[in-house]
């Protein structure tokens, strides 16, 4: 099949990127690099199932393709907070583009919606039925809103259009590829750790978070987009912990000696967060298989790579003449 995959250059495009290649479908990415890197996708540059459009999803694009895996969007509140219009055309005007090109060449459409959809849940476990809690006005509405309205934007180019559509609603997801300056708990821990500086707790610590790692997140999107329902379906890892749990997880096996310090909680801040997944166990065959041990070991270890790369001195240290 060929599949385009919008923000194929981030964090998790990157990874169901890898995924699809490997398994023998052409893939197109596109991504304007506001929080995505070349260097994700680099190995596959030279490709000939690959082919890289730099293209920003607010404006139209006329394509032929078979599926539409759609996760263009900043995803962490440093980086959708930091022009927050943005990221509202990015969930209407884009999505409406991708939904638009979907109807066009029939193309099955797969959206990347979010568990903040629920805001700051009053149901926990959430399931999919809950209709969420979310502050309209406030400072992280323009990406819970913004992928209200995608979802909404979904379902009636659905009924309305016949697209075929999925869609998945993401918990927190972590693993290799995240980067350093996007503000999100696990990577500001990790990196924190590694650097010898004190691991930034926000609140007491005791609001709570259920962390799924990339490759259990990826096959859970490729099952949703293979098979019969529509969604929206929860994908994400049901072992809840709270960030403190998580900060002195982080501590042990980083750094024993790290310190760790409180900080005010951001506005709006859900108190916690825990997928129900009955459904994605049931309709897709579902779970997750990473514990949060392994897959943070397997994260530290990249960012461990990362920043001993960058801290290379040159062999030869170019003189300015
Ligand atoms: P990410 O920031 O690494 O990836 C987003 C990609 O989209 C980047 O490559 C970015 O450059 C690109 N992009 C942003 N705006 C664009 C635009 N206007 N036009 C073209 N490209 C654009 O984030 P991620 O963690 O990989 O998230 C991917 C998707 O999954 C997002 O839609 C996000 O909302 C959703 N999601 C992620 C999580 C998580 O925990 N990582 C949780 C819930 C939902
Ligand atoms: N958080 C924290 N320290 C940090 C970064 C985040 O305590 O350095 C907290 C944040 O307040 C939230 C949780 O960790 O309660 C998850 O934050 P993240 O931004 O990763 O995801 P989201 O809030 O979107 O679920």
């Amino acid at each position: 099949m060929r599949i385009l995959v919008t923000g194929g250059a981030g964090f998790i495009g990157s990874h169901l990127t890898d995924r699809l290649l490997t398994a023998g479908h052409e893939v197109i990415c596109l991504d304007n690099f506001y929080t995505g890197d070349k260097r994700n996708i680099l190995k596959w540059l030279d490709h000939p199932y690959f082919e890289l459009i730099r293209h920003d999803i607010t404006e139209p694009i006329r394509l032929e393709v078979d599926q539409i895996y759609h996760l263009a969007c900043p995803a962490s509140p440093v980086h959708y907070q930091y022009n927050p219009v943005k990221t509202v055309k990015t969930n209407v005007m884009g999505t409406l583009n991708m939904l638009g090109l979907a109807k066009r060449v029939k193309a099955r459409f797969l959206l990347a919606s979010t568990s903040e959809v629920y805001g700051d849940p009053e149901v926990h476990p959430q399931t999919e039925e809950y209709w969420g809690n979310v502050n309209p006005i406030g400072l992280r509405s323009c990406y819970d809103e913004g992928k209200r309205i995608a979802e909404t934007l979904s379902f009636d180019y659905h009924r309305q259009n016949n697209v075929d559509i999925r869609v998945a609603r993401i918990f927190n997801t972590y693993g290799p590829r995240m980067l350093e300056n996007d503000g999100r708990v696990v990577n500001n821990f990790i990196f924190q750790a590694l650097r010898g500086i004190p691991l930034t707790v926000y609140g007491d610590g005791s609001q709570t978070r259920s962390f799924c790692y990339v490759s259990d997140l990826v096959e859970g999107l490729i099952g949703l987009m293979n098979g019969e329902h529509i969604g929206p379906v929860n994908l994400g890892n049901p072992d809840e912990y709270t960030i403190l749990e998580l900060a002195q997880t982080v501590q042990n096996l980083v750094n024993p000696d790290a310190l760790i310090k409180f900080e005010p909680l951001p506005a709006d801040d859900p108190r916690r967060r825990r997928p129900d997944i009955t459904k994605a166990k049931s309709w897709l065959n579902w779970e997750p298989t990473v514990p949060l041990q392994q897959g943070l070991k397997l994260t530290i270890e990249d960012f461990r790579e990362r920043m001993q790369r960058e801290m290379k001195i040159p062999e030869k240290i170019p003189v300015n003449q």
